[in-house]
């Protein structure tokens, strides 16, 4: 089947200008395997257009009171909230990465809440004055960073871009927005809906070869800021481009989230949680459960009431509203982690229910005991598979935690308060205990180690994009 849409890739100014060299890239339904729509890709000289565009609106943008930035926010929080825009956004990221509907939806209301958490923030900040030497008076204010580059992933395609444009457009910054080429419908659509609320050249969008869009942009002096979601491989690359100029860099790249049972655990409070931390997304979140820890005397039975539960999960069109697990968003992806799992070294179990016959699925998987070596263990899994290892003392699930290269989403089940212990003990940022639902936007949301740098979500996702600027005034 042929892609019957044709989506602009390039939103400068307001409009979506024709490429210089169109090239059209097909998208693909996860859950049917067939092209739904094509996206016409922007590369250099759309890239620099559109910086020109976000440098020449900067200005007047910075220069607004925060409060009238703060409207702009609450209007394109409204937006988000409206019934008919949610449905739309959320059916096309359904559409794009196999994300189940409700999920969707709920991926459209955590976006409205990120305009909404950062418009309060924008209105509650004021420059001060510091009066520490007599003779001399210190008024330190607070400046937009300037125009910022805002790279993202395909797995949350419209919250992180949200999670990352609402503060940038709170402080005052320009927006350069690239959205992953896996998923650009949905991204593209929020940028149309923020454009309605900010003036000419504040956002501008272009889909497109990666590193063609990013070198234009990370290479310019003009750029003092990037904002990069994704995963460690280019996070990596990237924090290299932006090194010669110190461009001021927040990166949230990809994660091994441990998931520990305490001996005195109610497993079936772990097995629902663990439902939830592992098959959000249909397993591909960067907090995703990927390695259960349980004591050697629990790990059996957990690891089997955990199989059971996953049998019943129905694989399916995510559209569907009865689909509890939908497709993987790539292609390769259900043989990559079916690879995994058989070169886990554990006692393999795979859900009996058979995948659709088309699409990218794969089911639920779990391997019991693998290797501590093996990738399963140590690097994100990506998909519907879990390990289950045990242990006899809580150390050495400590040790291990932070032994390894990643440090960003992590659980505890068990009684609260020695759960929470625990919690404070793992080398990651950001513990559920007894919730697979550990995020929100007023809290940090920050990766140590290979997870990454700086932090988004809470008073610290704004302060990312201003810069203070002291003023001391003397002879007063
Ligand atoms: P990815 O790293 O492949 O792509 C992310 C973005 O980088 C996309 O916009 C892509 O086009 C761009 N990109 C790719 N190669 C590039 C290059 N050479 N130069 C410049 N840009 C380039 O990641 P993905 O597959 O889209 O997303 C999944 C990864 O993101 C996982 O590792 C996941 O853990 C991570 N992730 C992290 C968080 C977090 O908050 N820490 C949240 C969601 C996803």
């Amino acid at each position: 089947m042929h892609a019957s849409r044709t989506i602009g890739g390039v939103r400068i100014d307001g409009g979506t200008p024709t490429p210089e060299n169109p090239v059209r890239h097909e998208l693909t339904d996860p859950a049917t395997g067939a092209a739904w729509a094509s996206v016409e890709y922007g590369g250099e000289p759309e890239a620099r257009r559109a910086l020109d565009s976000a440098a020449k609106a900067l200005p007047d943008w910075a220069g607004l009171a925060p409060g009238r930035r703060a409207a702009s926010l609450r209007a394109i929080a409204a937006d988000l909230r409206e019934d008919r825009l949610t449905a739309e956004l959320a059916g096309l990221i359904t559409r794009e990465t196999g994300k189940r509907i409700a999920e969707a939806r709920a991926e459209v209301g955590l976006s409205a809440a990120f305009f909404e958490w950062f418009a309060d923030l924008a209105g509650s900040r004021s420059g001060r004055v510091w009066s520490h030497v007599p003779g001399l008076r210190h008024e330190v204010g607070e400046r937009a960073l300037g125009v910022v580059a805002v790279l993202t992933p395909w797995n949350f395609p419209v919250s992180i871009p949200a999670r990352k444009i609402a503060p940038a457009l709170a402080a005052g910054c320009s927006v350069l927005f690239k959205p992953s080429e896996v998923a650009p419908a949905s991204a593209l659509l929020l940028a149309e809906v923020v454009e309605r609320h900010v003036p000419s050249g504040v956002v501008s969008t272009v889909v497109g070869e990666p590193a063609a869009i990013s070198d234009v942009w990370l290479s310019d002096r003009r750029v003092r800021g990037l904002t990069f979601t994704g995963s460690t491989r280019v996070g990596r690359l990237l924090a290299a481009a932006v090194a010669p100029r110190f461009t001021r860099a927040v990166l949230e790249l990809g994660g091994n989230a441990p998931f520990v049972v305490l001996d005195d655990a109610d497993l079936d409070l772990a097995v629902d949680t663990l439902m939830v931390a592992k098959y959000r997304n249909n397993g591909q979140s960067c907090i995703a459960a990927n390695q259960v820890w349980a004591p050697r005397s629990l790990a059996d039975e957990l690891a089997d009431r955990f199989c059971r539960a996953s049998d019943r999960l129905v694989l399916g069109d995510p559209a569907d509203e009865a689909t509890t697990l939908g497709p993987l968003a790539l292609p390769t992806d259900p043989a990559r982690v079916d690879g995994l799992l058989d070169a886990s070294g554990g006692d393999v179990w795979r859900a009996a229910t058979p995948a659709p016959p088309t699409g990218h699925f794969a089911g639920p998987a779990v391997s019991v005991r693998p290797g501590r070596d093996s990738t399963l263990v140590r690097e994100e899994i990506f998909g519907p598979a879990v390990s289950v290892l045990e242990y006899d003392a809580l150390e050495t699930v400590l040790e291990a935690v932070a032994a390894s290269p990643y440090g960003l989403g992590g659980y505890v089940i068990g009684p609260p308060r020695r759960a929470a212990d625990v919690a404070r003990s793992l080398d990651v940022g950001i513990v559920g205990v007894n919730t697979g639902s550990p995020n929100t936007p007023q809290v940090p949301f920050a990766g140590l180690k290979d997870s990454g740098l700086g932090v988004e979500g809470s008073h610290l996702g704004l302060e990312a994009f201003l810069s203070p600027q002291t003023v001391a005034v003397g002879d007063c």
